[in-house]
């Protein structure tokens, strides 16, 4: 028995049966040079995944998100939410990086780069293979409960489940607290890191709920990505298609002229159950073991490979393979542009972002040694988001009488530090022909001059004007 599809496959998932109850899919794994390539990729971008949290660039780490200080880290650069302009631009990139790879070679990221994916296919369906034996055999214990050390088995897979969820939820917890907090806060002691503690508990239930049981429904039921990649194929994207022509009829070897035997193996290992023949579907990951299962197939018959192959539908129609034609050209180009943009505004971006505030305090008239003067507050929002200490001197314009008071002047700034100072700027009244008087103020770090901030400061009423 394997997971056959039903007739209406384009209505109904494969993964619930009519009375609306779940199907468990029983997916054997099949060995050939598309899963090579798979497991390649996969052990790097595990070791990615476990890693991050440990890498850092100049003393930030590389990927951070911290959610009580409302920042995050890429790539070792301090983003603050005043920074939401370059978290758009993130995310404009990483659409338009979608469209390309979506025009180009489809789901591809679903098959090849998605966590769900990589972990469930690379990791937990080796595991479950490894305990419960090959897919039919685990169906057929499962169904008639039977099986030797049935219990022992089922027992120590589900440990293994349970402590690689906690790996995973270690990674992951790490990258909103750090790895100091969580190793050694959540193991020693949870009360004290609670964000730690409750970020591992929530990240570890939604591993086990997904890895162990919802399975394949993340993709067909619940992601978006999925779908809206669907709706950008077209027919010049390369996508896992069977070859219709060279396939059907189908039947028994040597019985027929097409090239399927309908042996079902393609369906046998697919990850959602589907049956590629039916045409390119929903629920198809583009993750390619049915060409190798296929392929397999192909090979003990003695017949040619890739009956299902990476074909673009024009392709199997006849035509050329176009990878290069407008639709690509277009987001290749915006892609390029918009990823050069991004780099320039980051690196030219203020690593002291200084705001004025609104002045909450009327301007007064002090005298000092029979000068009269006017003496101005100037509030001030400062955050430093660079990965050093900065230490900044604020002045007047050279040649403008007057001078800057402050509690302290140059003022030291810490990495990822904000600060509110109130500074005051005093001018003799007799500079003020007018009201009003419009003058700068200058701030200094780095040696170097690296922000004004223009003033339009009122003198207070005085006898005579
Ligand atoms: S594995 Fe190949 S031969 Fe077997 S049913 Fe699928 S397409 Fe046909
Ligand atoms: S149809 Fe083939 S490529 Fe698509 S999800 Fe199933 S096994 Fe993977």
């Amino acid at each position: 028995m394997t997971n056959e599809a039903p007739e209406d496959f384009r209505s109904v998932l494969y993964s619930v049966d009519r009375k609306g109850h779940r199907r468990w899919l029983y997916v054997d794994i099949v060995k050939g040079a598309w899963r090579r390539r798979r497991q390649v990729l996969a052990f790097f971008l595990i070791a990615f995944y476990l890693a991050v949290p440990f890498l850092t660039i100049n003393g930030n780490p590389f990927i951070r998100i911290d959610i009580p200080s409302r920042t995050y880290i890429l790539f070792g650069q301090v983003f603050w939410p005043q920074d939401f302009a370059y978290a758009l631009l993130f995310v404009l990139l990483f659409l338009l990086g979608t469209l390309l790879m979506v025009s180009l070679l489809g789901r591809v990221f679903c098959g090849w780069f998605c966590p769900h994916n990589v972990f469930m296919e690379m990791v937990f369906r080796p595991i479950e293979r490894f305990f419960e034996g090959p897919a039919h055999r685990h169906r057929r214990n499962d169904e008639k409960k039977t099986g030797d050390n049935r219990f022992m088995r089922k027992f120590l897979k589900n440990i293994t489940y349970l402590i690689i969820a906690g790996a995973l939820a270690n990674a992951a917890t790490a990258l909103f607290v750090g790895t100091e907090s969580f190793i050694g806060g959540v193991i020693l002691d949870p009360f004290e890191h609670p964000y730690a503690a409750i970020f591992f508990v929530v990240f570890y239930f939604i591993n086990v709920f997904n890895f162990v049981w919802f399975r394949e429904q993340t993709c067909t039921l619940v992601c978006p990505y999925g779908r809206l990649q669907t709706a950008m194929l077209d027919r010049d994207t390369l996508v896992v298609s069977y070859n219709k022509e060279r396939g059907e009829p189908r039947g028994k070897p040597g019985s027929t002229e097409g090239d399927c035997i309908d042996c079902e193996r393609c369906i046998q290992v697919c990850p959602t159950g589907i049956d590629i023949r039916n045409g390119n579907q929903l629920e198809c990951l583009h993750c390619a073991a049915c060409i190798d299962a296929c392929n397999d197939v192909m090979s003990r018959i003695e017949r040619a490979p890739n009956l299902i192959a990476y074909a673009s539908e024009a392709a199997l129609a006849g035509e050329k393979q176009r990878f290069i034609r407008p639709r690509t050209i277009m987001y290749s180009c915006l892609v390029s542009i918009l990823c050069v943009v991004t780099v320039a505004l980051v690196l030219q971006r203020d690593l002291v972002q200084i705001i004025k505030l609104r002045q909450r305090a009327p301007s007064q008239l002090v005298q000092v040694d029979d000068v009269k003067w006017v003496q101005s507050s100037v509030p001030l929002s400062m955050v430093n988001k660079s990965t050093e200490q900065k230490s900044l001197r604020i002045t007047l314009p050279d040649g403008v009488s007057g001078e800057v008071i402050t509690q302290y002047n140059p003022l030291s700034i810490e990495p990822s530090q904000r600060v509110e100072p109130i500074i005051y700027v005093r001018l003799p009244l007799s500079s003020f022909s007018t009201f009003t008087l419009e003058t700068d103020l200058n701030i200094y770090y780095d040696d170097a001059l690296q922000k004004t901030i223009p003033l339009r400061l009122r003198r207070p009423a005085v006898d005579g004007g």
